[in-house]
């Protein structure tokens, strides 16, 4: 029962780009935990900007910086790299004022669940929570570490802990940072010391790891040992968003834009990089609509329960068609890792029947 989503749709076989077709060499996957829809594309909202008070928060500088009153200038000023960069030169899944839907398939819509999804392009319906399991699944990094180009060329960060258990960190033969995990190796850098020492002492809440350690780890090993298939994960705005904190969550996707823009810009200066490289975002979940954007799960009434939208950006230059997608089918989270094997030159087949790559991208 649980296959039957894929027996129609997905677990069909096809033909795909042999390995010496594929002119993308690297593959960059970035995650941003339960960024909404309606965010990417709407910019901000109006009724939670200026519906509430945020207590000693700057709301009136957030505010002032993220509103416009033209949806263009406003998506801009949240997302100015997604929107000057890759909406121009990359392809956009998700827009449902558009019809362009993309979502997730397991009905849970936490973020285990999602991540395991999104890596492993299944829906193992025993993931019902976000406890610490090892996901038993085989996951796409996992698949192109096992192929002779990428060996020893995978790499996972991450701000959350958990990416140890969906990713299964302990079967792994990839290189897989998570949480507050340390950097470990025998010539660590100056950079990495800091990072490492920095992280420890912030380390008192549960709260994942602040992203812009997350980041700076994952840049500095990029610099150091330049893989070729990487996995970011990011998680402060859903931590700002559990905490119905507004202009805090705006904040984050903001900060988050940059960061990907300062990464994109650094690895178009290496030639190992430049123009060999596609880069993937993805989200592990939606948000509620209104007052219920705080939240997601199973939980919410079917009527009101939106937090399954999700949506994904590509930026390929010059690989892919581009720009912002306009009705076509639904589209799934169970797809991206079909989709990143594929446009490597793969097909990842392994244990269990895996989401078809997305077709209109090719
Ligand atoms: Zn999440």
């Amino acid at each position: 029962m649980r296959n039957l989503f894929f027996s129609s749709l997905l677990f069909v076989s096809i033909s795909c780009l042999s390995q010496e077709n594929s002119k993308v060499e690297n593959v960059i996957l970035i995650t941003i935990d339960g960024c909404r829809w309606q965010e990417i594309f709407n910019g901000a909202d109006s009724m939670l900007l200026f519906g509430k008070k945020y207590g000693n928060s700057d709301a009136d500088r957030l505010i002032e910086k993220f509103w416009d009153n033209d949806l263009n200038k406003r998506r801009e000023r949240l997302l100015p790299f997604l929107w000057n960069t890759i909406a121009k030169e990359g392809r956009l899944y998700g827009n449902r004022n558009l019809g362009s839907r993309f979502s997730v398939r397991n009905k849970i819509r936490y973020s285990y669940p999602g991540y395991a999804e999104i890596f492993t392009g299944y829906v193992d319906t025993s993931f019902k929570t976000n406890d610490l399991v090892y996901n038993k699944n085989t996951n796409v990094f996992e698949f192109l570490n096992k192929q002779n180009k990428f060996k020893g060329k995978v790499a996972s960060f991450a701000s959350w802990d958990r990416a140890n258990g969906f990713l299964n960190k302990q079967r792994s033969t990839f290189f897989i940072n998570a949480g507050y995990d340390d950097v470990n190796s025998e010539d660590l850098s100056f950079l990495q010391k800091t990072l490492n020492s920095l992280q420890k002492k912030y380390h008192t809440t549960e709260q994942a790891r602040p992203d812009y350690i997350t980041y700076l780890h994952a840049k500095e090993y990029v610099r150091q040992h330049q893989p070729k298939v990487l996995s970011i994960g990011f998680a402060w705005t859903d931590d700002m968003a559990h905490d119905g904190n507004y202009p805090k969550y705006l904040d984050k996707i903001f900060f988050f834009d940059n960061m990907i823009q300062d990464l994109w810009e650094y690895i178009q200066k290496l030639p190992q990089y430049k123009n060999k490289t596609a880069l993937f975002i993805a989200v592990d979940h939606g948000r509620g609509l209104g007052e219920r954007w705080v939240g997601h799960g199973p939980d919410v009434p079917p009527s009101e329960n939106h937090t399954n939208e999700t949506w994904l950006a590509v930026l390929v230059p010059g690989m892919i068609k581009t720009g912002e997608v306009e009705n076509g089918p639904e589209l799934f989270n169970a797809q991206i890792a079909g989709t990143i094997a594929k446009i490597l030159g793969y097909k990842f087949e392994t244990e269990y029947p895996v989401g078809l790559p997305i077709a209109d991208l090719f």
